[in-house]
């Protein structure tokens, strides 16, 4: 268990310069002196405007991808340098939808973690079993596996990345896992660590998954669950400061 919560926004892809604005000036005037951190994982073409907007506030700056090459001939992807000239210090990697839509395989993501560890940037690594995994009883062996893909490649520095439990049939459904069933997976996922590395409380998991304002105390207050990764709540000010606000008691 962690003392100091992460509740890292995923803004997917939603925004503009006007929208942006908006919504990183309210939350910064309104998470005060929030006692957890606060990360705002952006669309590609915004980290400019998000870090100029974010100076000065305790908010910090993520994206939502990072290539797993440094450079060259891979047209449409960003790098982990790239990214790090523009103030980010979290990558999400693995999230469900890049493995669905793009056909991310575990292999490519614990690369990712890896090029974004080599650049300073912390991995936010999703794991997460779909509804069919988890009705045939293959939740446990299906977050191991992507798991056990990353400690392969990044054994020797695993204390430093941050893991996301996902259960992809909580994203954007308005399903969330109970704070039990997340809690039990997050467990799961410390033993897991507890093996790769002799600091595993140091390890964020956060939960993700239809997280909101009127969840997000219950889900906070299991042991093993160290913040939220949150999708929809994320872009309404109101809602994802209440969610600031559990994290911080
Ligand atoms: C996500 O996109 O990582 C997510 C958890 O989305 P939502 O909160 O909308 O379910």
């Amino acid at each position: 268990m962690t003392q100091h919560k992460l509740i890292a926004g995923n803004w997917k892809m939603n925004g503009s310069l006007a929208a942006n604005e908006q919504l990183v000036r309210a939350i910064a005037q309104g998470m005060g002196d929030a006692n957890c951190t606060v990360a705002m994982c952006v669309p590609a073409p915004y980290p400019e405007q998000v870090n100029r907007l974010r100076s000065g506030t305790k908010i910090e700056l993520g994206a939502q991808d990072v290539s797993r090459h440094e450079q060259g001939a891979y047209t449409g992807e960003v790098s982990a340098p790239m990214l790090r000239e523009f103030g980010v210090r979290y990558a999400i990697v693995g999230h469900s939808e890049r493995r669905q839509y793009h056909g991310e395989t575990d292999e490519a993501v614990a690369d990712k973690a890896k090029a974004a560890l080599a650049h300073g940037i912390t991995p936010i690594v999703c794991v997460g079993e779909t509804l069919a995994e988890r009705e045939a009883g293959r939740t446990q062996d299906v977050v191991k596996r992507q798991m056990a893909a990353v400690i392969h490649v990044n054994g020797h520095c695993i204390s430093e990345i941050v893991v996301a439990y996902e259960p992809v049939w909580a994203i954007g459904t308005g399903r969330t896992a109970t704070s039990e069933q997340a809690q039990e997976v997050h467990a799961l996922l410390r033993a897991q660590l507890k093996a790769a590395t002799p600091h595993p409380e140091r390890v964020h998991i956060l939960y993700g998954g239809s997280m909101n304002a009127a969840n997000a105390a219950s889900l906070l207050a299991q042991p093993d669950v160290d913040g939220g990764l949150i999708g929809g709540a994320s872009l309404k000010a109101p809602d994802f400061l209440q969610i600031i606000a559990a994290a911080s008691r």
